[in-house]
């Protein structure tokens, strides 16, 4: 992990429950995240929507979120099947889970709608297509960089098909 043009390290906090060390983590390849530079711009952006959505979500819920991917370079959102307009590369969209109580992660995007409504770009719940379990919640902002045209919207994803109604409905 590098910084351009900050004294920041990884143990900085950008918000009270999140280090920056947490902007460049993947699971699959925590090697090609390692190796991202974080810019002033990303650190903007990622502290915008971790201190406008992801703090007070994380502080009314009372439970530590895991983040799964939040910052990615070009070159990982091409190795983990990222969208051409993911807002991943821009800093503006973050996955999480909760592993102390996933099931609750369909309360916590109905939470963030109603409560981040103005600064949401969109949340995605990604479901298993079996069960219907949840597996990760994915929020963005408002397009701060990035040309994401959504605004305000919550989807559900299965089977690799975004939702406008969850699967049980
Ligand atoms: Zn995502």
């Amino acid at each position: 992990m590098g910084f351009a043009g900050t004294q920041y390290t990884r143990d900085h906090k950008l918000a009270d429950h999140f280090y920056l060390w947490e902007m460049v983590v993947s699971d699959d390849y925590p090697k090609a995240a390692e190796k991202i530079v974080l810019s002033e711009l990303d650190l903007l952006a990622g502290g915008f929507l971790l201190n406008s959505i992801i703090e007070p979500t994380r502080k009314f819920i009372g439970q530590v979120f895991r983040v799964q991917s939040f910052k990615r370079s070009l070159q990982l959102n091409a190795m983990v099947g990222g969208s051409s307009t993911s807002q991943h590369p821009w800093a503006e969209a973050i996955d999480f889970t909760i592993p102390d109580d996933n099931t609750i992660l369909l309360d916590v995007m109905k939470w963030i709608r109603d409560n981040c409504f103005y600064s949401l770009g969109q949340a995605i719940l990604y479901v298993d297509g079996q069960d219907y379990e949840p597996r990760f919640l994915h929020v963005s902002t408002l397009p701060l960089r990035s040309k994401k045209k959504s605004r305000h919207k919550i989807l559900y994803c299965w089977d690799g098909k975004y939702n406008l109604s969850p699967p049980w409905a």
